[in-house]
């Protein structure tokens, strides 16, 4: 793994405002202060509840969507410094692969020419179009005669397949996914997850993928970060994030993996209500009214994001008393 990092975010910052069913209006706050870096060959992690800002924040790193306050450095290059040369190129070599492939698919395109408008894009020579699109469609595992349906025509598994295949045909370095197998059935997730793979290590590529799975980015990340309400609360290579984790939050999310469940304790009793609304973030510690173990100071003071070595870090007042 590299030491420059690929891709890193730096105190990312995001707001919505957002107006209610009763006409008044609220601001929600969907990153606050979030940093993280993807190197070179490294495949990271985003998990959390939905609403903890986890598809926002690819977003951003994607390019697709502007922070308020902080930025996303290319390279070590702040993308809103980057030329329209070097733009050009990090949209290239930065794609996103998303939940719902259908929706980022041209209804009325065909799906050759779906998959082949990158190759197009970058200049290659019809003789060898062709040729790249059978390469790339073979390496997905879809059969390239095809070419000529529609993406209405396919079945859930099948689309993720085009929007991977789609992904590739940009030659990118980094592909971004954001639940790219949540809303497919058990079976054809595990086809997809063992593409993916595939297509890290033939393509040489670096991955962020964000999902609410954490067996699945344990299985296939290197390093993870947890996110609760738009702030990364734990950080660590994915191993260690499971044996040793730092984080209460962490540990109910982990207690609530069906055959993994190692605490004495229900989920329910690790982590109490529901999240709580992005419109108002509790004082202090954010997950103090569903934690377990809150003291006085969890509800008045904001946690430090504490290193405890190896990359694992977490943002909890009573890390080193509960986890040793
Ligand atoms: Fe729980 Fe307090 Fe740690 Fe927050 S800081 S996770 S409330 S123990």
């Amino acid at each position: 793994m590299s030491e420059t990092p690929l891709l890193s975010a730096v105190n990312l910052h995001k707001t919505f405002k957002v107006s209610s069913h009763n006409n008044s209006t609220g601001v929600l706050t969907a990153l606050d202060r979030v940093s993280l870096q993807l190197f070179a060959g490294e495949t990271l992690g985003i998990a959390g509840e939905s609403g903890c800002g986890k598809s926002t924040l690819a977003k951003i790193m994607a390019g697709l969507l502007k922070p308020d306050g902080g930025s996303v450095l290319y390279k070590g290059k702040q993308l809103a410094q980057l030329g329209q040369n070097e733009r050009t190129v990090f949209r290239r070599k930065t794609q996103m692969i998303f939940q719902d492939p259908f929706s980022s698919l041209n209804p009325r395109m065909r799906i050759g020419d779906s998959i082949s408008e990158p190759l197009k894009i970058a200049g290659i020579p019809a003789p060898m179009l062709r040729k790249e699109l059978t390469r790339i469609m073979t390496a997905v595992g879809l059969q390239s005669d095809v070419v000529d349906r529609f993406p209405d025509e396919f079945s859930g598994g099948q689309r993720q397949r085009i929007g991977i295949a789609r992904a590739l045909a940009a030659s990118p370095e980094i592909l971004i996914a954001d639940e790219p197998v949540s809303s497919l059935d058990i079976s054809i997730q595990a086809q997809i997850i063992n593409i993916m793979l595939q297509m890290k290590s033939d393509f040489s590529l670096s991955m962020m993928i964000v999902s609410h799975n954490l067996l699945i980015l344990r299985h296939i990340c290197d390093r993870i970060i947890i996110m609760y309400l738009g702030a990364v609360v734990e950080s660590g290579p994915a191993s260690e994030l499971f044996q040793h984790c730092r984080h209460p939050y962490t540990e109910a999310l982990i207690a609530a993996i069906p055959g993994l469940h190692t605490a004495n304790v229900s989920r329910g009793e690790l982590l109490r209500d529901d999240l709580p609304s992005a419109l108002s973030i509790p004082s202090g510690c954010r997950f103090h009214p569903r934690c377990r173990y809150a003291v006085d100071l969890c509800r008045h003071e904001v946690p430090k994001i504490t290193d405890h070595g190896n990359g694992h870090s977490a943002a909890c007042h009573l890390s080193n008393k509960l986890y040793g």
